[in-house]
């Protein structure tokens, strides 16, 4: 195929798409065939937050430069012998890594094109060659580059040298005017998972490569989404939410873990535990009123499935840690529709340290040296987790 023919069919096409008469092509052909190479169309594709494309539709084959400038960050694109076609088209000049297109000709008789950015980028141009519907085309690719200039392939190795620490959410349960639950001696659970954070904490900023952030620092009222909201921006890697039980007997004893459950609730008891932490919301006078779009957004949501399965696991070794330094109340993790651990894409679980209820227990509860051994039971299920999640 020559490449006038090539040409007079891409423009074919393109009149045809916008309703042009044949009269208009006949008399068209001859001068869009006698001059220079045109850009005709600029449309813009944004395929996700790190990645936009830009396809420039030209009438013929040209050749093309590309290079990019920063302060402020743009790239400038200069097609050969190029000329601006009168109904050039772009369908949109911003997306979460452009912020607009300018064109001018240059007295070489460039075209110049500046892509102005939003953030650094890696740019990737190719030409593409007429196929099917479409003429020839440059394609500009824009990746999102992190601020680190390291080369675009990077070994195993290296990837794991820049892996940034462990990021640990430790969420103490309740706080300021949501006491949770009370023992009988008065202990209350909020002052409890306060304490048992506390000593998490130091552990974890102990340990190398290991970071603690806390939902909450004092006796302080947060709003259960606004913990995992915090978590998130603090880009956690797990979430731990800590709390203490209580129950009308006060035989009923030991420590449970939860992860959160497609279906709300699996069991009956978990359902009445969820009902009742969920609940700190409504004490604290605001209404959490979105479980019903909790459920819906996380069936819709894969990764749910697979953030919950890590949870499983994480409550698991965590689970299997705290059977060591007391009893447990059920020996799996349990799965409930607890608010606080809804983030789809940060394990979380919910820790029930033991039973305020329970007279032992609470006792076991005030003390510090326990406290700090459940701190240290918590903590070396979730190193048992991430030693086993690396391999
Ligand atoms: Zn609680």
């Amino acid at each position: 195929m020559n490449r006038f023919s090539t040409t007079r069919r891409f423009f074919l096409k393109r009149f045809a798409r916008y309703g042009a008469t044949l009269t208009l092509l006949a008399s068209s052909r001859i001068s869009f065939a006698k001059s220079k190479p045109a850009l005709v169309g600029i449309r813009v594709a944004e395929t996700s937050v790190d990645h936009t494309r830009i396809v420039f539709d030209l009438s013929s084959g040209i050749e093309h430069r590309l290079f990019s400038l920063s302060k402020p960050s743009r790239i400038v694109i200069d097609l050969k012998n190029t000329r601006k076609s009168n109904a050039l088209t772009v369908n949109k000049n911003n997306t979460s890594l452009l912020s607009g297109i300018r064109s001018a000709i240059r007295k070489s008789g460039e075209l110049r094109i500046v892509l102005d950015l939003k953030s650094n980028v890696r740019p990737r141009s190719f030409i593409l060659k007429p196929d099917g519907n479409s003429g020839y085309r440059l394609v500009v690719d824009l990746h999102a580059t992190n601020l680190d200039p390291t080369p675009i392939v990077t070994s195993q190795q290296q990837r794991h040298k820049r892996k940034k620490e462990i990021i640990i959410a430790i969420d103490a349960g309740h706080g300021g005017r949501d006491p949770g639950a009370i023992g009988r001696k008065g202990t209350r659970e909020k002052d409890i998972t306060l304490a048992v954070a506390k000593k998490l904490k130091a552990l974890v900023n102990r340990e190398p490569g290991y970071r603690a952030v806390m939902t909450r620092e004092g006796d302080r009222y947060v709003v259960l989404r606004n913990r995992v909201k915090k978590a998130r921006e603090m880009q956690a890697d797990l979430f731990l939410s800590l709390h203490a039980d209580s129950f009308k007997s006060p035989r009923v004893q030991g420590a449970s873990v939860y992860a959160l459950s497609l279906s709300g609730a699996s069991s009956e008891a978990a359902r009445w535990i969820a009902a009742k932490e969920n609940a700190s919301d409504l004490i604290g006078g605001i209404s959490l009123d979105d479980k019903d779009d909790l459920i819906a957004s996380v069936l819709l949501d894969l990764s749910q499935t697979a953030t919950i399965q890590d949870s499983l696991e994480l409550g698991s070794d965590v689970l299997k840690k705290l059977g060591r330094i007391s009893k447990l109340n059920n020996k799996h993790v349990q799965q409930a529709g607890f608010a606080v651990l809804k983030a789809p894409d940060m394990p979380s679980i919910l820790i029930e340290t033991a039973f305020l209820s329970n007279p032992s227990e609470e006792r076991k509860l005030r003390s510090s040296k326990h406290q700090h051994k459940l701190a240290n039971a918590v903590f070396a299920g979730i190193k048992v987790h991430m030693k086993n999640r690396m391999i």
